[in-house]
């Protein structure tokens, strides 16, 4: 890639033709090194709160994750940070937790649908969550939603939580935005549906490339079948932000779709607003941005979501982009 590209990491991310596009930033902890990004981008997109979990034989407690929290929402301050609720399962087994092994663990007990086997696993989380929460922007999400019964549990849950902190006179930010990770197609599918239940929605595209693809995405001797720049992919991804755009929702793409500058020029074009990445991205994403026109954006949307694999987007989108930046 081009070697002037981390000039652009302070740039304010506005597309030639004046729309300017939010730039977030995947953390996995509340330490220096993940909060380090803070001076370049807009918010957290995703906070993958499940590192606090791993590699330990005790769980945390709420006052443990209370601080955590409230380290990086004070860091952003009035900037929103999406906390994601435990995503563990799948790849990220648990020792602190007695988990029985899966023959299929992508297709099993991960993320809210543990969570709902362990319902005081979540209901710890979302106490020190909602603590957190008066001290900056918390956009609370859940992981792993695949239907609407998934949504209003975990609702229910969270309004369970809400009666018991005031009960218990604890402050926190009463209308603070609730979301969704769009990672499973099923849901995406339902994406009107849900943006009627939820504030926001961000796009998982690393679990929908497994998902809707159904290749296993550690698995190397199939990894040619994991294609998140298939045509299918970009279809879905249009058909849930019409479903939320219609209902003034917000829809962001936190996958690694998302910090992939040429994917990322197709993501916008697509009605995209706000993409999340790891802090390696944010440079080239913001030149990206810097130098794509949202009408020139449009038209890679439509012109990548008629084509008929993976390859020819790939190979398209090189030709067109590179060519002009
Ligand atoms: C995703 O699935 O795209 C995502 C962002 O979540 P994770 O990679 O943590 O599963
Ligand atoms: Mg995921």
């Amino acid at each position: 890639q081009r070697t002037h590209t981390k000039l652009f990491i302070d740039r304010e991310p506005v597309t030639p033709d004046g729309v300017r596009i939010e730039v977030e930033l995947n953390i996995a902890a509340a330490d220096p090194d993940n909060l380090a990004g803070a001076k370049y981008t807009d918010g957290v997109g995703l906070f993958r709160t499940e590192f606090l979990y791993m590699g330990r034989n005790t769980l945390p407690s709420e006052e443990e994750q209370f601080q955590a929290y409230r380290k990086v929402l004070m860091t952003f301050q009035r900037r929103p940070v999406v906390l994601r609720t435990m995503d563990i399962g799948g790849d990220k087994p648990l020792e602190c937790l007695d988990m029985p092994t899966e023959s299929n663990p992508f297709l099993g007990n991960r993320a809210l649908r543990l969570c709902f086997r362990h319902p005081e696993l979540l209901h710890t989380q979302l106490r020190a969550a909602l603590r957190a929460s008066a001290y900056g922007n918390l956009w609370l999400m859940f992981p792993m939603v695949a239907s609407m019964d998934d949504i209003y549990m975990a609702k229910a849950a969270l309004e369970q939580v809400k009666a018991e902190l005031k009960a218990e006179g604890h402050p926190f930010q009463p209308d603070f935005k609730t979301g969704i990770m769009v990672e499973i197609p099923s849901i995406a599918i339902l994406a009107d549906q849900a943006a009627a239940e939820v504030d926001f929605a961000s796009i998982g595209t690393n679990d929908l490339t497994q998902y809707l693809m159904a290749v296993d995405r550690g698995n190397p001797a199939v990894s040619s079948y994991y294609q998140p720049y298939h045509p299918a992919m970009f279809r879905l991804i249009r058909h849930v932000v019409s479903a939320f755009a219609k209902q003034g929702k917000p829809v962001s793409v936190c996958g690694e779709l998302g910090g992939d500058p040429l994917a990322a020029a197709v993501l916008i074009g697509s009605g995209i607003r706000r993409l999340s990445m790891n802090i390696s991205s944010v440079a080239s994403v913001k030149e990206m941005i810097l130098s794509t026109d949202l009408k020139k954006a449009a038209a890679l949307s439509d012109a990548v979501c008629m084509m008929t694999s993976a390859e020819e987007v790939k190979r398209y989108l090189k030709k067109t982009i590179y060519s002009e930046y």
